[in-house]
């Protein structure tokens, strides 16, 4: 489906942590995209636009984004500007990060990695494998922040912890209080350890160029088939 030109509404906008914000924009009938895609918004009124990745599901009346304002640029500020009813302009739905459903019937293990809001699009692509596909192998989630500040998200990520046996989500921390009795550190460090066949594991990363490039490497010395390995690069 090429992408089009709709006009929204915020229905919300909640502080979820830090400097994170999740939008939800509704549209006028349900919109269809598939996990993992992201939306263009038009940030000023010069038509600057910003991309934010799609963090619900799809055949919804609403789509939620979740931004991280920290860079303080056009879309930051635009994204705190917001308020109930404002109208927004949405060029959807857009990219080809989205899961490989011929290479799952191969694959032993999925892991998804993010950094920071990196989490926004694999959210949406878990679930949906979780809940609509029949995707038996193991599904690892591991999400990569610096505080335990920086944290949302965990009631929903700990029900699908709990009501999947396929499903196992990890958090590691970079830079954490003392009493964190999670992981320290970076992904990499958290990858380094465990032991799967990566030759049947696909992989998809989001988050910032950086981290990317450094698992992609690491990923690759695993034995991780390139074509296994898909990303989307945020910064
Ligand atoms: C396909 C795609 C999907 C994206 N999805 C999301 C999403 O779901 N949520 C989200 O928060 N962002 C997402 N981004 C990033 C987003 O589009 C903006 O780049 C980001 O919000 C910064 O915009 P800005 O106008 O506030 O800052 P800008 O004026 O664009 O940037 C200001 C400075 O901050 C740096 N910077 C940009 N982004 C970050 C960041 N995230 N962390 C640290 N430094 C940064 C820039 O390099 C620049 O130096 C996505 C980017 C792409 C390409």
């Amino acid at each position: 489906m090429s992408p089009k030109k709709l006009i929204g509404k915020v229905e919300f906008r909640e502080n979820l942590a830090g400097q994170n914000y999740l939008v939800r924009i509704e549209f006028d009938e349900k919109v269809d995209f598939t996990p993992g895609q992201y939306v263009s918004l038009k940030v000023n009124s010069e038509g600057l636009r910003r991309s934010y990745s799609v963090a619900s599901l799809p055949e919804e009346k609403s789509i939620d984004v979740l931004v991280d304002t920290t860079p303080m640029g056009v879309g930051s500020k635009y994204i705190l500007g917001l308020r109930v009813g404002d109208e927004v302009e949405v060029l959807g739905f857009l990219g080809n990060f989205i899961i490989d459903f011929q290479a799952t019937e191969k694959a032993r293990h999925i892991m998804f990695l993010a950094t920071g809001t990196g989490i926004a699009p694999l959210k949406p692509m878990i679930e949906d494998l979780l809940y609509k596909r029949s995707f038996i192998g193991e599904m690892r989630l591991v999400w990569g922040v610096r505080h335990e500040t920086d944290l949302y998200w965990l009631k929903e990520m700990d029900n699908l912890n709990r009501d999947y046996d396929n499903f196992k989500f990890d958090i590691v921390l970079s830079q954490p209080t003392e009493d964190w009795p999670g992981f320290r550190g970076h992904l990499g460090g958290l990858v380094n350890e465990l032991t799967q066949d990566w030759s049947k594991t696909l992989v998809y990363l989001c988050g910032s160029r950086e981290m990317i490039v450094e698992m992609e490497k690491r990923l690759k010395e695993k034995g991780v088939p390139e074509e296994q390995i898909h990303y989307e690069k945020y910064y």
